[in-house]
């Protein structure tokens, strides 16, 4: 049995072809990063544009590399949610076409438990597990219970890590950095930080004070731009034009997002615990999304796994990122379990928010 996936929550247009098995037959990829770091971040007209451009030859071509006749498919699975409307509607309108064309069954896909699952195609691991998203639009900590079965302990009270990595960058203008032009904000920050002092700049990890498992960005993005204002004011330059510290602050940022997340994501591994929420002869860590890609996050991560007895597990960067691969393989897993399988003609909806399961913050709060 094969299915098709189709990702166009954001700024990637993706598609693939997998067998039941996780084996990808075929996929196809087109980023628009490279647009969006010229125009400073994504405009969602543009965003749209780019995708209806692009969409039928991205499909194509997935089902070309892997040599599938559409009548071949066993099911057509789509992101119907969350991600912005706008890009949303174009995958979800060439998805319903093409499965009345087709006649396929349509499964609808919710992108952050596509993002947790995608492990499962690369390795057996078994429900339940802890995983934490971080990428350009989310900060989530959850346990994955099953297909459909996700207990949200934690997630961001503004903006996503990535987000504000991707600030910081801009601030800074790292894309006239010769190192950085075709970086991603999150990338550039990372390779600028392995040259830096982290502990010349000095920064608070947020919520220090508050006994939870969500996170707070915006306050860092506020405290670094802050101090890369004092800077160029200090070096009488002009906005975005900082040379000599922009290395420290690139190690200081990231240090101290990696310091929240690990020290949230610790707090994560203590109540599922004293809950019983891991299985409890292998407890595992997902970790997914693009900022995952960090290998300094990585491993702060690493620390606080090892100290608790936690098996971490993350994908290769690949698959941290949004591809239609792992639309493919939600697919696939709801197939398995006959989970949200829809009729061709059947009228689905986009929807730009969306939560990720039953919502836990509060009684992780309560426990502190
Ligand atoms: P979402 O998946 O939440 O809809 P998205 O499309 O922005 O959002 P991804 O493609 O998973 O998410 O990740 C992109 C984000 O990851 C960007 O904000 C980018 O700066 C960040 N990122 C990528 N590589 C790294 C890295 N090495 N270190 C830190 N951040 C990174
Ligand atoms: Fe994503």
């Amino acid at each position: 049995r094969l299915v098709l996936g189709i990702e166009t929550s954001c700024d990637d247009t993706g598609a693939a072809v997998l067998d039941e098995t996780g084996h990808i037959l075929g996929e196809s990829l087109h980023s628009q990063t490279e647009v969006h770091l010229r125009s400073g971040g994504i405009i969602p007209p543009v965003a749209q544009q780019l995708h209806r451009e692009h969409i039928e030859r991205v499909v194509h071509e997935a089902l070309e590399r892997g040599n599938v006749d559409p009548c071949q498919l066993s099911a057509v699975a789509a992101t119907v949610k969350p991600g912005m409307a706008l890009s949303l509607g174009i995958g979800l309108e060439f998805s319903r076409k093409f499965v009345r064309q087709h006649n396929k069954p349509f499964i609808p896909i919710h992108h952050m438990e596509a993002h947790a699952l995608t492990v499962r195609m690369l390795q057996p691991v078994p429900f339940p597990f802890l995983v934490l998203l971080v990428s350009g639009g989310h900060s989530l900590l959850a346990v994955a219970r099953g297909v459909d079965d996700f207990l949200v302990l934690g997630h961001s009270l503004d903006v996503a890590p990535g987000d504000a990595l991707d600030k910081v960058a801009r601030r800074l203008s790292l894309v006239k950095h010769p190192q950085c032009s075709t970086l991603s904000g999150g990338q550039a920050i990372e390779l600028l930080a392995k040259d830096g002092d982290r502990t010349s700049i000095a920064l608070t990890t947020p919520m220090g004070k508050i006994n939870d498992c969500c996170f707070s960005f915006t306050g860092l993005r506020n405290q670094v731009t802050m101090i890369i204002k004092k800077k160029e004011e200090e070096e009488g330059v002009e906005e975005g034009a900082l040379l000599s510290c922009v290395n420290d602050i690139a190690a200081a940022t990231q240090h101290t997002v990696a310091t929240h997340l690990a020290k949230r994501t610790h707090r994560a591994i203590l109540f599922c615990k004293a809950n019983n929420l891991l299985t409890s002869s292998n407890p595992t860590l997902v970790v997914s999304g693009g900022v995952a890609s960090n290998q300094y996050i990585r491993k702060a991560l690493t620390v606080i796994t090892e100290r608790e007895g936690v098996s971490l597990l993350c994908p290769p960067a690949k698959f941290c990122t949004d591809n239609g691969v792992m639309i493919a393989w939600n697919g696939v897993e709801r197939m398995r379990e006959e989970k949200g399988i829809l009729p061709p003609n059947v009228d689905v909806c986009y929807e730009p928010k969306a939560p990720l399961g039953v919502d836990m913050t509060a009684e992780v709060r309560a426990a502190g």
